[in-house]
Formats: C-alpha cells, sequence, structure tokens
C-alpha cells in the first residue's frame, strides 16, 4: 500500500467517534462496485444512492484514510490553471464550461451539506488571488478581465485596497466570490452515514486485489484480498494517486509531495481585526502559498511543493520545511501566533494539463474512473459524481468530453 502522508494530521482529530464499517465476508452483486473511499468514492456513492442504483465502496483501509484526510479544504473555483490559459489550452468555450462546472460544484457542496446531521465546517468564502511579484501582475490582470466577461464574481483589488484590509501588501489581487471551506474528514464521514441511510454499502479494510471481465453477466468480477467476489455491471475506480498500472497510458500526471500545517487557536478578536472575512489566501506563484482558517479559529497553511513523489520521511526534514511555511505566514500575519501544533507532507497529483481524469475507460466499457488530481481534487469529486452518474444512466454530461481519459488536450501531450 502506498503511504500518502506523514507527520500529524489535524482533521481526524476533529470527529472523536467515528463510524466504522464491516469488512466484505461474503459474495457481493450490485449495479456499481467503488473501489476506494476517500472524498471521490464517497461523493460518487452518494450521487448513485441518490439516484436509486444499487452500489457499494469498497476500501483497503478505512473511509477518508487515504489523501483525503491530508486535503486543506479550500473549495474553490479558480483553478491551478488560470481560465485565459484554459482558454488557450481548450477553446472558450469549453474552458468557460469547466469554470462554470467547477462555481456550481462549491456550491453543490453547500447542499450537501446543507442535508447533514452535523456541522461539517463548511462556510462559504471568498478568495483573494494576489500577484506574488510585479512581474505576474498583468497576467492577473488578464485573469480578471476574463473572469469578469465571463460573468464570475470577481472584484480587482490594488496594493492600498489589499492593506487597507490586511497587515500586508502585494502588487494587486482578484477577489474571487463564490468559494467555501470545509473539514474533509468530517465531511466524508457525515457524508458517507447519509449516504449508507440512501442505501450506499460500504466494507472497509476490503482491498481489491483482481479484476475480470465476468463471462456471463457482461459486468466484471472483483476480487478482494479476503478472498471474496464482487460481481458488478460497472466498476469505479476512485483509488486517488494510486493507479499505478494506467500511469503512461490512462493517467498522464506528476506525482509530487507538498506540505501543511494548522497553528494552534488563534485569539478570535485578533483573528476579526486582522483577518474579519477570513478569506481564502493564495497567489500566482508556482507552488503557491495558501492559507485559510477553521471554525475553531487555527490558520491552515499549504504549499511548498516538491518534485518527488514520496511524503517526506523524517520529522526534522519536515520540520525544516514546516519552518519555511511559518517563517511565511509570519511574514503576512506578524501578530498573529505562527506556532504550529500540527503539520504534514503529503503525495500530491497533478495532471499534465492541468485538468481531471473522469469517465470511463475508452478500452474497458463499463470501468469508470474518479481521479481529482490537482488543487481542485474535492470540486472535481463532485463533477465527477455527476458524470458517471449520467454516463451509468446513459447520458453524456455535458463537462464529459473536456475531463474524458482520451480528451484530446491530453493525447497532445
Ligand atoms: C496536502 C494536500 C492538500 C490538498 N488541498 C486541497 C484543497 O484545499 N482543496 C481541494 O479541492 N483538494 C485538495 N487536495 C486534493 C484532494 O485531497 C484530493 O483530490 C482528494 O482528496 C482525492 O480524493 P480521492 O477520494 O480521489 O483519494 P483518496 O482520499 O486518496 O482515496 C482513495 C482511496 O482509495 C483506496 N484504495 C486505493 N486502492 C485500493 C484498492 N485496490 N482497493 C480498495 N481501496 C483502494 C485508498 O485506501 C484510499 O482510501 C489536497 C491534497 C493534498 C495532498
Amino acid at each position: 500500500m502506498k503511504e500518502l502522508h506523514t507527520g500529524e494530521l489535524f482533521w481526524p482529530t476533529t470527529l472523536q467517534s467515528v463510524q466504522t464499517y464491516e469488512p466484505l465476508s461474503s459474495p457481493l452483486q450490485v449495479d456499481v462496485a467503488i473501489v476506494g473511499g476517500g472524498m471521490s468514492g464517497i461523493i460518487c456513492g452518494l450521487s448513485l444512492a441518490e439516484a436509486g442504483i444499487s452500489a457499494a465502496v469498497l476500501e483497503r483501509g478505512t473511509v477518508a484514510g487515504g489523501s483525503s484526510s491530508a486535503n486543506t479544504g479550500l473549495l474553490q473555483f479558480s483553478n491551478d490553471i488560470m481560465l485565459c490559459d484554459l482558454i488557450d489550452q481548450i477553446g472558450e468555450g469549453p474552458a468557460v464550461q469547466f469554470y462554470q462546472a467547477c462555481e456550481e460544484a462549491v456550491e453543490r457542496f453547500g447542499q450537501i451539506c446543507g442535508q447533514l446531521p452535523r456541522d461539517v465546517g463548511f462556510r462559504n468564502r471568498s478568495s483573494l488571488y494576489y500577484a506574488s511579484s510585479e512581474q505576474d501582475l498583468p497576467k492577473l490582470k488578464r485573469e480578471f478581465e476574463t473572469l469578469k466577461r465571463h460573468g464570475f464574481d470577481v472584484e480587482f483589488w490594488s496594493p492600498d485596497d489589499i492593506s487597507s484590509r490586511f497587515p500586508f501588501r502585494r502588487p494587486g489581487a482578484i477577489l474571487t466570490r463564490g468559494d467555501a471551506e470545509i473539514n474533509p474528514f468530517r465531511f466524508i464521514q457525515t457524508a458517507a452515514e447519509h449516504a449508507v441511510n440512501a442505501g450506499l454499502r460500504i466494507f472497509e479494510h476490503t482491498g481489491i486485489t483482481d479484476q475480470r471481465r465476468s463471462t456471463n453477466s457482461g459486468g466484471y468480477v472483483l476480487t478482494t484480498d479476503g478472498g471474496h467476489e464482487v460481481n458488478a455491471k460497472h466498476v469505479l475506480f476512485a483509488v486517488g494517486y494510486e493507479p499505478e498500472e494506467l500511469r503512461g497510458r490512462l493517467v498522464k500526471a506528476e506525482l509530487n509531495r507538498s506540505f501543511a500545517a494548522v497553528t494552534r487557536i488563534q485569539s478570535r478578536s485578533q483573528l476579526a481585526q486582522l483577518w474579519p472575512e477570513r478569506h481564502m489566501i493564495w497567489e500566482t506563484a508556482r507552488p503557491y502559498l495558501y492559507l485559510r482558517t477553521t471554525v475553531d479559529d487555527r490558520i491552515v497553511i499549504g504549499g511548498l511543493d516538491e518534485h518527488t513523489e514520496h511524503p517526506i520521511e523524517g520529522e526534522k526534514a519536515r520540520h525544516q520545511r514546516i519552518r519555511q511555511l511559518q517563517d511565511k505566514l509570519h511574514a503576512l500575519f506578524p501578530q498573529l501566533d505562527s506556532a504550529f501544533e500540527y503539520e504534514w507532507s503529503a503525495t500530491f497529483g497533478e495532471s499534465c494539463d492541468n485538468l481531471p481524469f473522469i469517465g470511463e475507460d475508452p478500452s474497458m466499457p463499463g470501468v469508470y474512473y474518479s481521479l481529482g488530481y490537482g488543487g481542485n481534487g474535492s470540486v472535481y469529486s463532485i463533477i465527477a459524481s455527476q458524470i458517471i452518474r449520467d454516463s451509468i444512466l446513459g447520458k453524456l454530461h455535458p463537462i464529459a468530453p473536456i475531463v474524458a481519459l482520451d480528451r484530446p488536450s491530453l493525447l497532445r501531450i
């Protein structure tokens, strides 16, 4: 099993009692077998269960135990690739459609959270996307004009606008409205319970070790590490950064490692004074630094991506990187407490064309992937849940061709 994160994660400490699910202990027949119980598998499972489709999640470890619990929980419609660059890459119509789908996906998170029986830390927030240097300013202005022209709710802030609201000054920034933050662990755990009530079945400690075509049903037979068989008409792989066998064939992506940390609880009055609207903050530099607050008044900060796929081993090396995050936080908010209580390193996947991999395997009808590579992985999980549900119901979702595994932008790479 791939190690996806090292260090001490924050989110799992915020839920005292976690629902557990029994491993699969007998043969199973379902319409859709979902391999992986992270953000993607659970959201897809919920969407299928709500559509009345029989589905089961088969998770090798525990629900939300993979990359999803290392996720920093920013839900943004702006992507790692700016809209103006995406337009150059795939054309204006599809690029704008994709950005709109991301905006709707953030809204959809809000709707799902509204139905959940506990607070999962979902809060509507605006984002501040600042120019890291004067050189980045013309590009940021071009992005602002593009977003504005296509109806996104954005403002451009001058250095004075920024310094009148924050203790720091930058050459310029786009303010985007319509984003949100979430506690990913509480969300996935609670959404899983909600999905089970809607009819989804979940099996933990149930790894899939083999897959073959069924000779009589036309579907697939999966074998679990416990030696049981799962017969399914459709199989969805929501395995995060782990589909080794697909890399290079369908999944053209780079696996890097990233770092994140969470401070001690801040003084609420000081936060109200220095960061009143609790914008999520990020920047134009690559790799980018990003920050947000939590409902219990901490600061989450992440970044410093490195071109190595394995999360960093050894406390000393991790502390070294984390100290850089601390310096960056202190430089932005010198009056806030920059001591960290939690810090981790995690594998992070980015596709070669900055779009997720969602849809049916072109060479295996009935086998689907939901691989939300990139900084908007959670938002992509929502889009995947809609595309895959529609596909299983025989409908083509308008975003499907943009993120398909055999899309033209990927074939050109
Ligand atoms: C540091 C960091 C910060 C991030 N911040 C953000 C953010 O702010 N906003 C955002 O939108 N996204 C963010 N992301 C991305 C986001 O975390 C991922 O896109 C998302 O969590 C992926 O979810 P997943 O369900 O695809 O993968 P995972 O959560 O990894 O789930 C996959 C699951 O599949 C299981 N599995 C694998 N193989 C098998 C098998 N053979 N049989 C059974 N089970 C199997 C694994 O055990 C695992 O639990 C961040 C990622 C990292 C690492």
